[in-house]
């Protein structure tokens, strides 16, 4: 398989492996097997599409090892285009109006990094909402130190906050929103530029 590739290397049909497809054309016992394992072959040669045939049908050009009989491989450029994240080459490429330079499964897998930053913002904007919908409620309905006894064990007693973060930084006024501010950027960019590292990787 890799003097198959490495000829046409040579022969500068293919830049690199990854450029191109291969099928194998084998006997009735080796193609079973082959078909088999059919979705890991582009893997295990390092290229980006492969296939498979009956050696009957093999044509004549096609790369023969002379140890091995009844086998013959057939290595051409592959089709589609070079998909920018991966380096495979996939007719699938481009197929993504929202994602024009990778492929199918490199799609996919960007998809899944994306989803789950949406759904935590959701959530926050769902908590952010309750709480603050809570919080009014309370101040319109309910007076200072007034008591409401909801179940046997359960009550609420209305109390003020009267400073930010419960009063550990009483005092600081908009000198603590500002270092908040600042800390909470510094989280926020250390994680987009961290998870930009592992979405290309
Ligand atoms: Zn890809």
């Amino acid at each position: 398989m890799n003097k198959a590739i490495e000829i046409k290397r040579a022969e500068k049909t293919i830049g690199n492996s990854l450029e191109a497809k291969v099928t194998i054309f084998a006997d009735k016992e080796r193609l079973s097997l082959l078909q088999s394992y059919k979705d890991l072959l582009p893997a295990l040669f390092i290229v980006s599409q492969s296939g498979t045939g009956d050696y009957t049908d093999a044509p004549e050009d096609a790369y023969r090892d002379e140890e091995v009989d009844g086998l013959a491989v057939v290595v051409e450029h592959a089709g589609g285009k070079k998909c920018l994240r991966c380096w495979n080459w996939s007719t699938t490429v481009g197929e993504f109006a929202d994602a024009q330079e990778v492929c199918q499964r490199c799609y996919h897998v960007l998809s899944r990094i994306k989803k789950p930053a949406i759904t935590y913002f959701i959530i926050s904007l769902i908590v952010l909402i309750l709480d603050q919908a809570t919080k009014l409620i309370i101040v319109r309905y309910i007076h200072p130190y007034e008591s409401i006894q909801i179940l046997p064990f359960f009550r609420i007693v209305s109390v003020r906050n009267p400073g930010a973060a419960f009063g550990m930084f009483q005092g600081l006024g908009p000198l603590f929103f500002i270092i908040i501010s600042f800390i909470a950027i510094g989280i926020i960019s250390f994680m987009i530029i961290k998870g930009k590292g592992r979405g290309s990787g």
